[in-house]
């Protein structure tokens, strides 16, 4: 990564705080369950214009949505009752960015192993992940891992996470596990706009992998 200043892209925009920069892209956060507001603002941070996503017709006005850790199987229910799953399925086939965190990339994976019976993704993302992969021993762990595309190791906070068991053609691993009996494992993907991690960025003040989200975001919408 360049550590060059960049170059000022236009003088209306340059010289204005990020959160006003007349380009802002509008990046939704669903908010049926989970660590909402943290994302919300790791987004605002990054200089996106960030709002909360309940109903079909607040999907249709963002560029670009992050899903958000929780709890796969209840947020999965609650997109059926709330009828967003039809909806957002569309939007990410359309190409929709979307950034899933934990339980937001379960719910963005194509193929799940260990979840419930009935448990149903959105998908768009051509990866298997496990639920709950790292076993009850282990299941909560914090760890510095390298980034494919960051300039230095993010400091990875997994809850209870998945990890991803196998990647389609198409999907990057940008990061594996570096210690333990999970070394190797995958646990950050990207396949075009659909970015997902096991890890929860937005709870350790480092913006770097939102802010990788927005500048994907605003890359499609130019
Ligand atoms: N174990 C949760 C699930 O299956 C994910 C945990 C998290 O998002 N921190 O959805």
């Amino acid at each position: 990564m360049s550590t060059e200043p960049a170059a000022p892209s236009s003088p209306v925009t340059s010289s204005r705080p990020a959160p006003f920069r007349a380009s802002a892209p509008t990046i939704g956060v669903l908010a049926v369950q989970g660590d909402v507001r943290e994302h919300l603002s790791a987004l605002q941070a990054c200089g996106a214009h960030a709002v909360t996503v309940r109903r079909p017709a607040e999907l249709a006005d963002v560029d670009g949505l992050v899903l958000p850790g929780g709890e796969s199987t209840t947020m999965d229910k609650l997109l059926r009752a709330f009828d967003l799953q039809g909806p957002l399925r569309e939007r990410i086939a359309e190409g929709l960015p979307v950034y899933g965190a934990c339980a937001g990339m379960i719910l963005l994976a194509d193929r799940i192993t260990d979840g419930q019976p009935d448990q149903q993704t959105l998908g768009g993302l051509d990866i298997t992940v496990r639920r709950n992969a790292f076993g009850r021993q282990v299941d909560s762990f914090e760890e510095d891992i390298a980034f494919t595309g960051l300039d230095a190791p993010v400091h990875a906070v997994f809850i209870r996470a998945p990890w991803v068991e196998q990647v389609g053609q198409g999907v990057e691993a940008l990061a594996r596990v570096e210690t333990g009996p999970a070394t190797g494992r995958i646990v950050a993907v990207r396949q075009g706009a659909l970015l997902a991690t096991s890890f929860h960025p937005e709870v350790t003040g480092d913006r770097r992998v939102h802010d990788l989200f927005v500048g994907i975001v605003r890359s499609s919408t130019k």
